[in-house]
């Protein structure tokens, strides 16, 4: 073997390595957003979208999507939304099923706004074990309220009135808040401070994600 052949092989071999260092983990990167309204979830979920290629699914647009076609299912939950209470399970578990059975889904997802709840959260867990598919990574936003209440006012969306806001952030500690315990005690749990620039935030979810 000459010098050059051995050079060419050390390259490639090389190259081969770091291409399964980049993918050899194949199994899906499969993430939930958790934190308070106004916290960046979807912001950082876009950052994670992009990053990662796998897409970003926010129940909350989803539903808003259909209050804005006028749907069926949009004028059942169109009251719900703009009082900040939460939609009842069943539907939006039957939506963020079919959702994670769509193809684009088979490499990861990231989950924004869902679960919501313990319950919600539980049936997660039993529609990825029907599904053959391991468990999630929790990504927990931490934001003092004094700064979600101005992030939200500032943001002006259809159901971001006072009013709606405060109470969206009272069902939020009251139901949403124990997930944060739920998926630590299974050792699923990444923590972030969310009060910090965007880039920042996103710089901090890279490192601990990887
Ligand atoms: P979001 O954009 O996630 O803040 O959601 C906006 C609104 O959609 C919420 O205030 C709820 O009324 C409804 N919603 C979104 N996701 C859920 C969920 N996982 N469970 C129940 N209601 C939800």
């Amino acid at each position: 073997m000459t010098i050059f052949t051995r050079f060419l092989l050390l390259v490639l071999v090389a190259g081969a390595l770091s291409c399964a260092g980049e993918s050899g983990d194949s199994s899906p990167r499969q993430f939930v957003m958790l934190g308070p309204p106004g916290a960046g979830k979807g912001t950082q979920a876009r950052e994670m979208r992009d990053q990662y290629g796998i897409p970003h699914i926010s129940t909350g647009s989803i539903l808003r999507a259909e209050v804005d076609r006028g749907t069926e299912l949009g004028l059942e939950v169109k009251g719900i939304m703009e009082r900040g209470e939460l939609v009842a399970d069943d539907i939006v578990l039957e939506l963020v099923e079919a959702r994670l059975r769509e193809p684009d889904c088979a490499q990861g997802f990231i989950l924004d706004g869902f679960p919501r709840t313990i319950e919600q959260a539980d049936a997660l867990g039993s529609i990825l074990d029907r599904m053959d598919r391991g468990p999630v990574t929790a990504v927990s936003l931490t934001v003092p309220d004094l700064v979600l209440m101005e992030r939200l006012l500032a943001r002006k969306r259809a159901d971001d009135t006072e009013e709606t806001i405060r109470n969206r952030i009272r069902i939020y500690h009251e139901k949403t808040a124990p997930l944060i315990e739920y998926y630590e005690r299974s050792g699923a749990l990444i923590r972030i401070d969310g009060d910090q620039p965007i880039e920042d935030v996103f710089t901090e979810i890279r490192r601990k994600v990887g």
